[in-house]
């Protein structure tokens, strides 16, 4: 019998509630369906610590990303947990003069009007030579984010699961959750490895929130599942010189913030992620095209398949994607977080701490 369980300990989301609550006290189960962390999303991304520039204001993933972020640096800082200091340069490529230019200045003026009502720290730069300062890319121009950063993500993930367990939480991994009960005042969680009663459950299963919020008795969730394919660059950032973020232009309102040069704790380099249905590959001339956007240079050869991530989105009617985290039922009490898609790395902090002073008002 356990105060809170979470299920889907092995995302970063999961894990850093699993250490919040039992820093507060709770006696706390995390349920994971692998064998270890990190094998789904939070395994398959960008590892970007977003300031949240590309938010749109006054969403939770705006005020969560800001937040999160700033924790998350702090942390990392602590625990001397690897961060690469890169920042994050929006631009706009030399050849986009042919096309008029028109689209990407329009979407790059829409968000600077964003990041600027979020008082994220940016500076303009204004010219090529400028932005050669940052990176040996072609660009006329663009907008430069100093505290934008790339983590380390098994470090940081296996710090917040040993301090979750000095803290006295219980990891069950290879354990997968295929049955829950609300039984008067608790949950049977039925998992593959065995069966547990918790007070308080958290749903923060990724991919698999919405079915997992059926089957606590939750609501059912309309989710889009979004593609992101990576290839890495060979040579890494030795051979192209690329030490910053080096991000497109794309109109606030995107799907995602466009493929992009992204520069590893490991010395790797990678352009993406793209934007596909969930069963579609993305061609490998969409990435060779937005990297030569910046570099003319990259051929074919130097392009290999890395790896892809998939996104679980909720749209809503307006066309904004938010976070939902919420206290679906009351008795026993279920809280879903669902579409925690990017930039859920970076507000993992603040999304715990969000969960935390939930799950302390729940009598
Ligand atoms: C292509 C891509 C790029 C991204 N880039 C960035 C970025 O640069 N910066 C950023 O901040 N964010 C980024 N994100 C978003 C970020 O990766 C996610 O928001 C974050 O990883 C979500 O973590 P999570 O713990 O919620 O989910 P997950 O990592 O999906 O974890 C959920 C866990 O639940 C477990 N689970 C599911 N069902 C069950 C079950 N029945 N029983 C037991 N366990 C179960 C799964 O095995 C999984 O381990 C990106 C995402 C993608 C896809």
């Amino acid at each position: 019998m356990f105060d809170v369980c979470i299920i889907g300990a092995g995302g970063i989301v999961g894990c850093a509630i699993v250490r919040e609550l039992a820093q507060q006290g709770f006696s706390v189960a995390g349920i994971e369906k692998h064998e270890t962390a990190c094998q789904e999303t939070s395994g398959l991304n960008s590892r970007v610590v977003h300031s949240g520039f590309h938010e749109i204001f006054g969403t939770l993933k705006s005020a969560l990303a800001c937040e999160g972020s700033g924790l998350l640096i702090r942390y990392a800082e602590e625990r001397s947990i690897r961060l690469l200091r890169t920042g994050m340069l929006i631009a706009i490529p030399h050849g986009s003069i042919r096309a008029g230019l028109w689209k990407e200045a329009d979407a790059l003026w829409r968000l600077w009007r964003q990041g600027r009502r979020q008082n994220i720290p940016f500076r303009f730069v204004l010219t090529p030579d400028g932005i050669r300062r940052l990176a040996p890319i072609q660009a006329l121009g663009g907008i430069y984010i100093p505290s934008v950063c790339v983590i380390d993500l098994e470090q940081f993930v296996s710090s917040l699961e040993a301090d979750a367990i000095a803290a006295g939480a219980q990891f069950l991994y290879n354990s997968e959750v295929t049955g829950i009960a609300a039984e008067a005042s608790t949950f049977r969680v039925i998992t593959s490895s065995g069966e547990l009663r918790s007070r308080i459950l958290v749903n923060s299963a990724g991919l698999h929130a919405h079915e997992i919020s059926v089957m606590a008795g939750g609501p059912k969730y309309e989710i889009e599942f979004i593609r992101g394919d990576y290839y890495e660059l060979a040579g890494g950032v030795k051979r192209w010189n690329v030490r910053t973020l080096v991000y497109p232009a794309t109109p606030p309102r995107s799907p995602t913030k466009g493929i992009h040069f992204g520069p590893r704790t490991d010395g790797r380099l990678f352009l993406g992620p793209s934007a596909s249905p969930k069963t579609e590959t993305a061609p490998k001339e969409l990435f060779l095209e937005a990297g030569r956007k910046f570099i003319s240079s990259i051929r074919e050869s130097d392009l290999e398949w890395a790896y892809a991530g998939i996104r679980p989105k909720r749209v809503s009617v307006d066309g904004r994607s938010d976070f939902t985290i919420g206290l679906d039922r009351t008795i026993p009490p279920l809280i879903n977080l669902i579409g925690i898609d990017s930039p859920g790395l970076s507000a993992s902090m603040a999304i715990a701490r969000y969960v935390g002073q939930m799950v302390q008002k729940i009598p």
